[in-house]
């Protein structure tokens, strides 16, 4: 392909894209096909001769779009939301053709420097504390780390090293005798992400899921039990994960008391606020990221919920030092004559090879600006005022007093969903809404929402999954597209009160 085909099959695309996302709410959220329907309509081999592009471009709806997932449907509520804009999508695109891998400064200086300048903002929009800021005084900053999961085993393996050291002292090794790594207890509350789980299963540590109380949050007296009880057993706690807004429930984790914890107990706090973190952005949120200076590591994935597509996982560290000191390689073909001088990100993760992530969200940033991005956040999740407040939107109220006016204003969408679920005497809500998310259940047992999930699915007008905590079944609203309005709420919930019914009569 030369430039001018690449100039008329690129401009086509563009528009392909431009009327497949304008034109999706046509499109049945959930696809209609069985394993292997993909191999029936292509051929088992790549062609011998070229092709055209033309045929190419006539195979997307053929054959991929019957079996695509449409995550940016207005009737997609399922999972978390994952972002999509225009602006980081030519951002991509620009990535795409610099194609550097900027794995040191000296790589493509321009693909680290834009990072640490626009993490250093997104860090100032989230109001972090200076120490988590490259141009603070000491080792702190932000690194773009593939997805949320790679950022809690970041921390993990930094953190056991940070203990090895403290353990071993001169005699340190990165693989010791003694078992002493296989001693080492990880911490996390039940409701934390799967990843974290699996972060420990790759630093062989043991990993404690902690009770929650009645908020399904993890809380400081909680931590301090389970880490007496593992030193009483002769074992070495030193790192717990926290959770801002939990893939079950949307419920936070206590950080202040936790904080303090770990601080006391010399264990390495880590948050993962995946979803919730974009949220932050607005003072009405804020308060929920209160205590993230007890933090050593914070995360959150813009490629969730601030508009940057997959992928795009923000973390910043106190102390980057801590992180080099895990993952620290030099063999002489990387080496280069600034060292030292800058970050060398691939010190900082897991692989070599890094892409030009930070262009989607410079672009981002500046596209939509702080006030852009806030109005996409308050769309889903900004809740009516009077009796109805829950005590943690009312710590925001109190907190924030120049927001109440906008408070009053109106209802928003996934408290809209609340409301509805709330008017209709068959249903509960389950957990709080606090976000984007609203967790809800027939009032019954869990096979007869089993049902109604699989009914709901089945009829693929709309697209939900589930949930289950302390062995309740429930299911799970995401308000997810940035295309979803008020009407496609009520969609929704009429679509579910249909087929609510279309159960009972069965059982009848
Ligand atoms: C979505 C989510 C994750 C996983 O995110 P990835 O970026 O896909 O690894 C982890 N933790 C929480 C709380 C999440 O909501």
């Amino acid at each position: 392909m030369d430039a001018e085909e690449f100039r008329r099959f690129g401009k086509q695309m563009v528009d392909y894209v431009a009327d497949y996302l304008e034109n999706i709410r046509d499109r049945k959220p959930f696809p209609d096909v069985s394993p292997g329907y993909l191999k029936e309509l292509i051929p088992d081999k790549a062609p011998d001769e070229a092709e055209q592009w033309p045929d190419v471009m006539k195979d997307i709806e053929r054959v991929i779009m019957p079996g695509v997932t449409h995550w940016h449907s207005p009737q997609f509520h399922a999972y978390f939301p994952t972002a999509n804009s225009y602006p980081a999508i030519v951002a991509d695109i620009l990535s795409d053709a610099i194609g550097c891998i900027g794995f040191s400064w000296a790589s493509s200086p321009a693909c680290t420097e834009l990072e640490m300048v626009v993490l250093d903002w997104l860090a100032k929009m989230l109001e972090l504390p200076d120490c988590f800021l490259h141009s603070s005084e000491g080792h702190g900053g932000g690194v773009i780390q593939g997805t949320a999961s790679e950022a809690t085993l970041v921390a993990l393996l930094s953190a056991r090293t940070q203990r090895l050291h403290q353990i071993l002292g001169d005699k340190f090794s990165h693989s010791p005798d003694e078992g002493i790594i296989s001693k080492m207890v990880a911490y996390c509350s039940a409701q934390a992400h799967s990843s974290v789980e699996r972060a420990a299963l790759i630093g062989a540590v043991k990993v404690r899921l902690l009770e929650t109380d009645e908020k399904f949050s993890l809380r400081g007296e909680t931590l301090q039990r389970a880490i007496e009880k593992d030193r009483e057993a002769g074992l070495i706690p030193f790192f717990l994960c926290a959770t801002l807004g939990t893939t079950s429930v949307c419920s936070f984790d206590n950080v202040l008391e936790l904080g303090t914890v770990c601080e006391k107990e010399g264990l390495w706090m880590h948050i993962d606020a995946a979803y919730a973190g974009s949220a932050f952005i607005c003072p009405e949120f804020r308060p929920l990221l209160n205590g993230v200076e007890h933090a050593m590591s914070f995360n959150f994935n813009p490629h969730k919920w601030l508009q940057v597509n997959f992928d795009c996982s923000a973390m910043w560290v106190k102390d980057s030092r801590l992180l080099s000191d895990a993952f620290n390689v030099d063999p002489l073909y990387l080496k280069h004559d600034n060292q030292g001088a800058i970050p060398d990100f691939r010190h900082w993760h897991i692989p070599l090879g890094r892409r030009f992530r930070s262009l989607k969200l410079w672009f981002v940033l500046r596209l939509f600006g702080i006030k852009g991005l806030q109005e996409c956040i308050r769309k889903v999740s900004i809740t009516m005022t009077g009796p109805f407040l829950s005590p943690i939107q009312r710590l925001f109220i109190y907190n924030v007093n120049n927001t109440i006016t906008f408070l009053l204003k109106d209802v928003k969408l996934a408290h809209q969903f609340e409301e509805l679920v709330k008017a209709d005497q068959r249903f509960e809500i389950f957990g709080e809404v606090v976000l984007g998310l609203v967790c809800f259940r027939i009032k019954g047992s869990n096979e007869v929402n089993e049902r109604l999930l699989k009914t709901i699915n089945d009829d693929r007008r709309i697209h939900l999954v589930p949930s289950k905590v302390n062995d309740t079944f429930f299911l799970r609203f995401a308000v997810c597209a940035s295309r979803t309005e008020s009407k496609d709420v009520k969609f929704a919930w009429e679509v579910i009160q249909e087929l609510t019914e279309k159960i009972s009569d069965e059982k009848k």
